[in-house]
């Protein structure tokens, strides 16, 4: 008897943790608004790592690709997706990659080349050795993310020559720009584009806040500097009408294929 009564009350609970979860019902954005995905790392998980949800494993990272793929969507830069960005077809998707870890290299180009794709990567300039979590919560301290190995300049350099990956900037240092006096933010963000641009003879159109954190100042600054997009860690989508506050759909390295397509479908993250 008490088995007939438990069933539905198991049913009813499951369909209110994958509603919480994944907001199956919410609004779904046009497929006429781009996606913009925000990664950081594709490599396996650390065990016990802290920020693994940073780490996306190769094999996932090369079943999304599939799936958008099959899923007809078209691959764009940041800075081709500003340019086109009246002209955009429907299902544009854009790949991003914060920080500038050396996995991009060794993990996504070979994807990116296998799949025909296109990827823009956030640059830290001043990135080795340096321990940024703890700009944004001094007990971040366990240097996880200072030890990961990042890009050098000469594998910058064979991401360039390849044709599919977009250099954009993510300041000198990785500073929280909140705390950040006036000369400081305007150096930080001027001086990381004209660097990569003479580094590596190219325009840098993009940029990304650091942890996504800015104030109305930094978005006049970033305007100034000659950026013409500028990417945040909000959730969600944009449709380019206010270029320097695009919001991002983060991929998890801690969800399946289900999330992804649900994601992309939804065009926002829970
Ligand atoms: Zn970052």
């Amino acid at each position: 008897m008490l088995v007939i009564w438990l069933i539905p009350l198991v049913i009813v609970l499951m369909l209110g943790y994958f509603s919480s979860r994944y907001h199956w019902w919410a609004k779904t954005v046009p497929y006429s608004v781009p996606r913009v995905l925000m990664y950081h790392m594709v490599r396996e998980h650390l065990p016990g790592g802290k920020f693994n949800g940073l780490r996306v494993p190769p094999h996932q990272f090369e079943q999304q690709l599939q799936w958008l793929r099959k899923d007809g969507w078209t691959f764009f830069t940041l800075a081709e997706m500003q340019r086109r960005r009246s002209d955009l077809p429907e299902k544009s998707v854009a790949l991003t990659f914060d920080d500038g870890y050396e996995d991009n290299l060794t993990n996504v180009l070979p994807l990116l080349e296998k799949y025909d794709a296109k990827a823009t990567i956030y640059i830290v300039c001043d990135r080795h050795d340096r321990d940024w979590s703890v700009y944004k919560k001094k007990h971040h301290s366990s240097g996880e993310l200072m030890r990961e190995p990042k890009l050098s300049d000469t594998q910058i350099e064979r991401l360039v020559a390849s044709g599919r990956v977009e250099i954009a900037s993510h300041t000198l240092t990785h500073l929280n720009l909140r705390d950040a006096d006036e000369a400081t933010a305007k150096e930080e963000i001027q001086a990381s584009k004209q660097q990569l641009e003479k580094r590596f003879v190219i325009t840098v159109n993009s940029f990304a806040y650091p942890f996504g954190i800015f104030t109305e100042r930094d978005v006049a600054l970033v305007q100034a500097a000659g950026y013409d997009n500028a990417v945040t860690t909000e959730q969600g989508c944009s449709d380019f009408s206010d270029p320097f506050r695009l919001a991002r759909v983060k991929v998890s390295g801690k969800e399946g294929m289900f999330a992804f397509r649900l994601r992309m479908r939804l065009g926002r993250r829970n």
